[in-house]
């Protein structure tokens, strides 16, 4: 290996973004190879015992065992922390276990977490159910309302926990502003920023601390693996996260870490390109769907902020159709290239009904408070040819009554 321990921070931190997508974090063998290693080792071996010892001194930067160190994986957290602009990364077997780290890293019994309550279905359970078994007060609030989140806090609120564009009803949090009322308060702001990718928003730039990844969404991008990510300062990853992360163990896999690696290189052209995409679908779809929730669109409730915080749309919007969980049914029954799949990110378009599928788990109540309505489909809208996707979606629609 020519390095180690990472790259030169002040070469490779000048780069600009395409530049940090395809080489960021890249160290290369003696073969000099192109494409990066794929390092499928769990342990490492010393040249005498003393480097042993210097080794988990923390006096030698080697590697010592692949639940703490990984060369494959050491690249994909230099690359995104790199694109995400910030100090340090650590990667997770999914974007849950990433979550669930990031929480739980900084969480103690006694202590309170505001969180927004339109999100992922895992989330809201990790808010509603596993946080308070382990004694952690939590309130969930409407994000949209900026007012509810300073109201929400209380003398022990430790973590602000949001999404945006919230999964699936596209909620957008002013992050600017809510990052901006956890400062003031000492809190430690937790940003899922898995509708985005750092192409298209980087919370960090408005304030945020953490910045949590499913990045089996856009960074894989092609529906091959589970992977997450955690980004924060080198303090909070090195005093908060990695502790509890060597110690629990939610390691992403080298072989996966190597597949995110290879969908990096391309997620600036699929997130702009799908962006785009899923601007002129949304766009034919507005004059046939009663609702439709796209912060690309100007019937957005937020849609000025949005794109004042995202660079393009994403790939990703919802909409509702007035006949409920039959119509919606219908539409999707009714498809014949859009899939009918929960996955998204995918550079395939595909599309699901949230109240029967990610959302279903949750229960009835929870699904009126945060608005997954009966009528509600969301879609992925991938990389095909926007006509193609265009015609399945009015013959879909057609075929149930719109
Ligand atoms: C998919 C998703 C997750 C969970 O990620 P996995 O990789 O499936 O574990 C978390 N948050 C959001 C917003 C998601 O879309």
């Amino acid at each position: 290996m020519k390095k180690t321990t990472g790259m030169d921070r002040t070469v490779t931190s000048t780069w600009r973004p395409a530049t940090q997508a395809v080489r960021g974090g890249t160290w290369r063998s003696e073969h000099g190879e192109t494409s990066e290693a794929l390092f499928l080792t769990s342990g490492y071996t010393y040249d005498d015992a003393a480097t042993v010892a210097a080794r988990f001194a923390g006096e030698d930067p080697g590697m010592t065992y692949s639940r703490l160190q990984n060369p494959t994986v050491a690249m994909l957290e230099e690359r995104i922390a790199l694109m995400e602009g910030a100090e340090a990364c650590r990667t997770q077997a999914s974007g849950m276990a990433a979550m669930t780290a990031a929480l739980l890293c900084q969480l103690s019994a006694g202590d309170h977490c505001v969180a927004a309550r339109a999100a992922f279905g895992s989330c809201r359970w990790l808010v509603d159910h596993l946080l308070p078994r382990f004694g952690i007060e939590t309130t969930v609030i409407d994000s949209a309302d900026d007012a509810a989140w300073e109201a929400a806090i209380r003398p022990n609120t430790r973590v602000f926990f949001f999404e945006s564009p919230a999964n699936p009803t596209l909620d957008i949090v002013d992050i600017a502003r809510v990052c901006a009322i956890a400062k003031a308060h000492g809190i430690i702001s937790v940003v899922d920023n898995a509708f985005c990718s750092p192409v298209l928003q980087r919370p960090m730039e408005f304030g945020a601390d953490v910045v949590a990844y499913s990045a089996t969404k856009l960074m894989d991008g092609q529906g091959r693996v589970l992977a997450g990510a955690v980004c924060g300062t080198q303090e909070f990853i090195d005093e908060k996260l990695l502790p509890f992360q060597r110690n629990t163990g939610p390691n992403l896999a080298p072989f996966n870490a190597w597949v995110v690696l290879k969908g990096l290189e391309t997620l600036s052209l699929r997130a702009h390109r799908q962006s785009e995409n899923a601007l002129k679908l949304g766009h034919f779809m507005e004059t046939r769907v009663p609702t439709m929730l796209h912060p690309g669109l100007a019937s957005h409730p937020r849609h000025e902020l949005a794109m004042r915080q995202m660079d393009a749309c994403g790939p990703i919007f919802s909409f509702v159709v007035d006949g409920g969980r039959s119509q919606a049914h219908a539409i999707l029954d009714a498809l014949r290239l859009i899939d009918i799949s929960n996955n998204i990110g995918d550079t395939r378009s595909l599309m699901c009904h949230p109240a029967s599928s990610t959302h279903a788990a949750m229960g009835e109540q929870a699904r009126d408070e945060m608005g997954v309505s009966e009528g509600m489909l969301r879609i992925n809208v991938g990389l095909e040819d926007v006509d193609d996707l265009i015609e399945d979606m009015d013959q879909a629609l057609a075929a149930a009554g719109l």
